[in-house]
């Protein structure tokens, strides 16, 4: 299934359900739907088709963990070795937003914004210290994210959960594909084009650790849950490795592609004056 949260004509988080006719409203996006949904359940498709006004992120994450330098090219253009085991962080969920999102580049941030797209795996089966040939299991679906990041925090922190939490820094989306149609993560391709250029193109393939090693190797250190995301690395290209550097600037829209989920495009906004 292809599924997505969306404002409804109530201003409240609706779930809705993309096929051949459009999106099908079924109502309030309750977290006991998503936990159906993300556990494999079909959930009844006989709500309206409605058209999207404001698209949420597709899932209400429960924790983001975030993955750094999983593609070797991109370690690699940042001038570092492959990492001997994942690189782990938290992204703020505050920092969520969905597909179509207008994203403002703080005035402070000038010049130092940038996009990282990556695959995002979301959780559907709580599990713990989960092997390997196990861990997919615990898939319930995928979107697709952009991890956008404030480079300078990010050079300035040791930690970099603030560098890439500020508001809007986690778009999310378009839709959520539920794992039943994804067999293999590894099988994909991730595009990311900047005003209809491209600049990133890989296979998952290419990840250092795999969706079920990392899988694995979280659910070793901490109980995964249901609705957990976890943003799988990106490859090279990111701007701020580019010679010369090529940050993100106001009116700058930002396409990642991975098939078949879709394409998630943000637009990035100057702050109000
Ligand atoms: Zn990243």
């Amino acid at each position: 299934m292809r599924s997505l949260r969306f404002l409804g004509a109530d201003r409240l988080p609706h779930l809705g359900i993309l096929g051949g006719d459009g999106v099908r409203d079924l109502g309030r996006a309750t977290p006991d739907r998503q936990r159906r949904l993300l556990g494999g359940g079909r959930l009844p498709v006989d709500g309206p088709v409605v058209a999207v006004d404001r698209w949420l992120p597709p899932v209400a994450a429960n924790r983001i963990f975030a993955v750094g330098r999983n593609y070797a090219a991109h370690a690699g253009e940042g001038g570092h070795a492959p990492p001997t085991e994942p690189i782990v962080w938290m992204k703020l969920r505050a920092s969520a937003v969905g597909h179509e999102s207008a994203v403002v580049i703080p005035a402070a941030r000038a010049g130092a914004v940038d996009f990282e797209g990556e695959l995002a795996v979301v959780i559907g089966r709580a599990g713990f210290e989960v092997p390997p040939d196990r861990a997919l299991e615990l898939v319930g679906g995928y979107t697709v994210a952009n991890d956008v990041t404030a480079r300078d925090l990010q050079e300035r922190m040791p930690q970099w959960t603030l560098a890439k939490s500020l508001p809007g820094f986690c778009p999310l989306g378009p839709v959520l594909v539920t794992a039943d149609e994804i067999p293999d993560p590894q099988a994909l391709h991730l595009t990311t084009r900047v005003n209809g250029e491209v600049r990133q193109s890989a296979p998952t393939a290419d990840m250092l650790y795999s969706v079920a090693t990392l899988v694995s190797f979280l659910s070793g250190l901490v109980p995964l849950q249901v609705g957990d995301v976890i943003e799988t690395g990106t490859p090279a290209g990111v701007g701020w490795h580019a010679v010369p550097r090529r940050p993100l600037r106001p009116g700058d829209v930002v396409e990642i592609t991975i098939e078949p989920i879709g394409t998630l495009r943000t637009r990035f906004v100057a702050a109000a004056a």
